[in-house]
């Protein structure tokens, strides 16, 4: 099979398609018109006529969507690293832990938060989008899920706020009170991730959730007032054909989600996957993007649109992971994520935070530890790290901004 991708190597193509449109001064990329960026794509990068079209027409929207750049605002990422199972092809930073120790974490969290607020209201830095994910955030209770999103709301200012996502992955996880909390604290969009509606590919793959809690999920959801549900389906998952995902697409379109993110399975080191068959990649290429094309038409047919694509090392086929939605219900921060034009302030163990200087085109990296013991450990040194690498750097990004205004 020839690789749709051509040459194109790198996991973010429609940031690439963004320089060539708007041109890039730091590695000497001119701006050009729609038909040369095409002929760029397809000619010199080897890509084919549909991924060229596709990646620009989701730079297009993008632009719609994001309304020009915001470099004084952040996203905000808070990261909850528990799950109820560990997924066959799972490379997060996932652990399956007693009540006390999420107790612990959240502690911890929250005193992340509550600086993280206080720094932010200090120098001025808004905040356009909230993602909570993990792991799995729904793995807390009730009564945890309540104080870290009071965390959120009593703690930083939301006044620029534009989106606030939290990850309710796990089906099973999934309560009526619990929605109502996210509901009443602000969330305006959560992702319930079936990733298959067969069952047994949902044993194969270790979870510990059944269609049927799918459905139920879907149902608490629509009666929740939570006005945007995403919906993350994989394609190339262990024993299954087109026509099971086929099938996954049909239930989940007719189940009405406003987002639906469509994966292409990737092997990554850390998985139990990869131990069990290291060359599921190649052996899968052939259905996988059998599987990507029917997304294709049936997510056009249902009047979705693509809004956000990126790919990763090892995936099925070569292929790439898209966001899908309805009318204007585009995911800001996973846009803006793959876009790297506005520093990510990541909370919590595992969080990448990175620091984006405008006028260098730069971005820098601010790690926390991931492992969530050690986080806990030595929370005051992830906050200095956030002090030196985050906060005293805003005068500089507010200068870079300025002199960006001037020319
Ligand atoms: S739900 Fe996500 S983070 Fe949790 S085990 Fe599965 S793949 Fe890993």
């Amino acid at each position: 099979m020839n690789n749709p991708w051509g040459e194109l190597t790198g996991v973010k193509p429609v940031k690439l398609t963004r320089e060539l449109f708007k041109g890039n001064p730091y590695n000497g990329r001119q701006p050009h018109e729609k038909d040369e960026v095409f002929r760029i794509l397809t000619e010199e990068r080897g890509l084919s006529r549909e991924k060229a079209g596709l990646i620009i027409e989701i730079y297009e929207y993008q632009q719609q969507v994001l309304k020009g750049e915001d470099y004084t605002s952040c996203g905000l990422y808070i990261g909850i690293p528990f799950c109820p199972t560990r997924c066959l092809y799972c490379s997060f930073t996932s652990n399956q832990k007693p009540y006390g120790e999420i107790e612990r974490y959240l502690e911890a969290l929250i005193e992340e938060i509550s600086y993280t607020g206080r720094r932010l209201k200090e120098i001025g830095m808004g905040i356009e989008t909230i993602y909570i994910g993990g792991g799995t955030p729904t793995t807390l209770d009730d009564a945890q899920l309540e104080r870290l999103l009071d965390a959120v709301i009593h703690n930083l200012d939301l006044c620029k706020l534009r989106e606030f996502t939290l990850e309710a992955g796990r089906p099973d996880t999934i309560t009526r009170e619990k929605l109502r909390i996210a509901h009443s604290h602000g969330v305006d969009r959560i992702s319930i991730n079936p990733q298959s509606m067969k069952k047994r590919t949902l044993e194969l793959i270790g979870r510990s959730h059944t269609p049927e809690d799918i459905l139920k999920a879907f149902e608490l959801a629509d009666a929740s007032g939570i006005p945007v549900v995403n919906c993350d389906l994989i394609a190339g998952l262990p024993e299954e054909d087109a026509g099971d995902f086929e099938k996954t697409l049909e239930t989940v379109l007719g189940l009405g989600p406003l987002n639906i993110t469509v994966h292409t399975l990737a092997l990554k080191r850390a998985s139990r996957l990869i131990e069990q068959d290291s060359s599921y990649h190649d052996t899968h290429s052939d259905v996988v993007s059998e599987m990507i094309e029917l997304s294709h038409e049936m997510l056009r047919g249902a009047a979705y649109r693509p809004y956000y694509l990126y790919r990763l090392k090892r995936m099925a086929g070569a292929l790439e992971n898209t966001g899908w939605c309805k009318g204007d219900t585009a995911g800001i921060y996973n846009i803006r994520i793959m876009d790297e034009q506005q520093s990510i302030i990541a909370l919590g163990a595992g969080g990448m935070s990175k620091v984006f200087f405008p006028e260098e085109n730069r971005l820098e990296r601010v790690p926390n530890v991931s492992n969530y013991e050690v986080y806990i450990e030595r929370l005051q040194e992830m906050l200095e790290r956030k002090e030196q690498g985050i906060f005293k750097m805003m005068p500089e990004i507010y200068k870079q901004t300025e002199a960006l205004r001037r020319r």
